[in-house]
């Protein structure tokens, strides 16, 4: 099969028929193979009805509903399980990204040799202060943090390689890192291709401004996790263990100082806050020993991503 389109959808019913006649058209004019995975997260509309509806009249449409709402990462890992196109394509149902896209995308994927190419919305059709703003300045961030040279991380409209949705998982609200999570799982040749972004035309945005405080949060999470997450030694090691030194240098200094005479100990205010710098560090170099112990005992301790064997 030469691509899986999977939506990920929450309270969609109106676009839907609109989306998948699109879809049909353009998948037709270009003799794909093609599947359309409709992942229902917990929609309270008549979505579902509709997923069955689209299902009857062709089977290349397949659902999966959620019995309540989980969030678009759950409902793409779901997707991303049940894909078998070469190619998987992600893209929202609110009829916001365009399915005239898709053939470009996935020609990207197959000649050009690309892991995952990402949708850039250059011209942008939402609110300027509650989207665009802010999302420019979280791509900045999340640009500079990761490496990545992405306009638009967030951009629903996606392709990946097959093998990229197999080897990577999406959970909490980690949707908005998926080229970081695929470049931490060895999938470097990342892509962009400006695509035509419009207007909502039925529903309401399912996203408030929360998403940027946790945006920020799964950010530092995805880049401490692919740094010290399998050595959790390596940081909190290293930081006790300098907040320790410090922190006995320091009582060394307290305590020449109270011998020749020239303080009493505890009324020192360096006293204590060498007592501090002691403590921290003894506290931060036992969060590591623990989380040490943790990683030992976890069962993915030794999962690695193989790419390729040869044997005999
Ligand atoms: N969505 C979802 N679960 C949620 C929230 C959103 O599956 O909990 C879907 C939603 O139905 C849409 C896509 O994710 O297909 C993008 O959501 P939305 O259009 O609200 O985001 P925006 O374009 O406003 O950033
Ligand atoms: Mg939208």
């Amino acid at each position: 099969m030469d691509i899986s389109i999977v939506v990920p959808l929450f309270n969609e019913d109106e676009s839907l028929p609109h989306l998948a006649e699109w879809i049909d058209r353009v998948m037709t004019e270009h003799h794909f193979d093609y599947e359309v995975i409709m992942v229902d997260d917990g929609s309270k509309d008549k979505s579902w009805q509709v997923i069955e509806q689209l299902h009857a009249n062709n089977p290349r449409y397949k659902g999966v509903k959620f019995r309540r709402n989980y969030g678009k990462s759950a409902a793409l890992n779901v997707g991303f399980g049940q894909a078998q196109g070469d190619v998987v394509i992600t893209m929202d149902a609110d009829l916001q990204d365009s399915p005239d896209e898709v053939p470009e995308l996935y020609r990207m994927i197959k000649e050009d040799g690309y892991d995952l190419v990402s949708g850039w919305k250059k011209k942008r059709y939402d609110s300027k202060l509650a989207k665009n703003i802010p999302s420019k300045f979280f791509n900045w961030t999340t640009r500079k943090m990761s490496g990545i040279k992405l306009h638009d991380f967030n951009c629903g409209l996606k392709a990946y390689r097959h093998d990229v949705v197999k080897s990577i998982e999406v959970y909490g609200e980690m949707h908005r890192y998926i080229p970081v999570i695929a470049k931490w799982a060895g999938f470097n040749k990342i892509g962009e291709k400006v695509v035509q972004h419009r207007k909502r035309e039925f529903g309401v945005t399912k996203f408030g401004l929360n998403r940027f405080v946790n945006g920020y949060l799964d950010l530092m999470s995805i880049m401490f996790m692919s740094k010290f997450g399998k050595q959790p030694m390596h940081f909190f090691g290293l930081v006790g263990s300098v907040s320790f030194l410090l922190g006995f240098i320091a009582f060394i200094v307290v305590c020449v100082m109270r011998i020749c005479g020239h303080i009493s100990l505890t009324n020192s205010v360096w006293f204590y806050v060498s007592m501090l710098f002691i403590l921290m560090g003894t506290m931060l170099f036992l969060s590591g020993f623990l989380g040490e112990l943790i990683c030992r005992n976890s069962t993915t301790r030794n999962q690695y991503l193989i790419e390729k064997v040869i044997e005999k």
